[in-house]
């Protein structure tokens, strides 16, 4: 039987595990949490590297459990040697393997972006379609990623949850929830509708710099009047 492709990491494997929760924000204090954090930041974008959607489609794959970072220094390289799909999928797992060997997961993630390749040149005419459905349907690919495909390459309001979106949620009080679903959800109901789409970006980048895992950096937040932490964190003496 031939070996089936990983499924997407869940955004809480590794570390990360949900933080206490704090009271639920309501809903004009979440709106000004947002609004803070838009103002500090007026245009967010992913860190990622990417052209089209079918590079950024990749980049996302190859960023379960690994930065940003790390993925963007194999993807320059892969995407020249493979810029589309079709190009992709005769690269093959075997091929696209040595660019890709400096990020965790690499050979589950070889075999599903090989396979997502292979399944959009044979069921999307070689294009990453903008639908949810067909998206979760391709090796490798889950809520989360198709959500980023879906805010970054196509402008919809989507959220994707990932570990850090997850622990600001509860953290803060902002959508409080046991599962990255809820937290989603949540998310969607209580962002100001002309700020949803950004503030994917503005609530990673803040829980990525700031609203950090082990010890958030409350004295240099822009959102503290508007969180409900509890142990808020003062500046370092000195
Ligand atoms: S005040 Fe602290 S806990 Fe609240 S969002 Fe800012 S950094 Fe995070």
């Amino acid at each position: 039987m031939p070996r089936q492709p990983a499924r997407e990491a869940t955004p809480l494997h590794g570390t990360a595990r949900a933080p206490r929760r704090a009271r639920l924000m309501s809903r004009d204090q979440a709106a000004a949490f947002v609004r803070a954090l838009a103002g500090a930041n007026p245009a967010p974008e992913t860190e990622l590297l990417y052209a089209d959607p079918f590079t950024l489609l990749v980049a996302v794959v190859l960023s379960a459990q690994t930065t940003d970072a790390a993925v963007n220094k194999c993807t320059p390289a892969l995407f020249a040697a493979a810029p589309t799909p079709a190009a992709m999928a005769a690269l093959g797992a075997e091929g696209i393997a040595p660019f890709i060997r400096r990020i965790g997961l690499w050979q589950a993630k070889a075999r599903n972006v090989a396979a997502l390749a292979q399944r959009l040149v044979e069921a999307h005419g070689g294009a990453v379609p903008r639908d949810r459905a067909a998206l979760e349907d391709l090796p490798g690919v889950g809520r989360k990623t198709a959500n980023v495909v879906l805010n970054v390459a196509f402008g919809e309001s989507t959220m994707a949850v990932d570990t850090h979106i997850f622990r600001l949620g509860n953290r803060t009080g902002l959508a409080p929830g046991k599962t990255p679903r809820e937290v989603e959800d949540g998310l969607v109901r209580r962002c100001p509708p002309e700020l949803l789409r950004d503030a994917h970006h503005w609530l990673i980048l803040h829980g990525r710099y700031v609203c950090k895992a082990r010890a958030p950096e409350c004295w240099r937040c822009v959102a503290a009047p508007h969180c409900n932490y509890r142990d808020k964190v003062p500046a370092p003496a000195g």
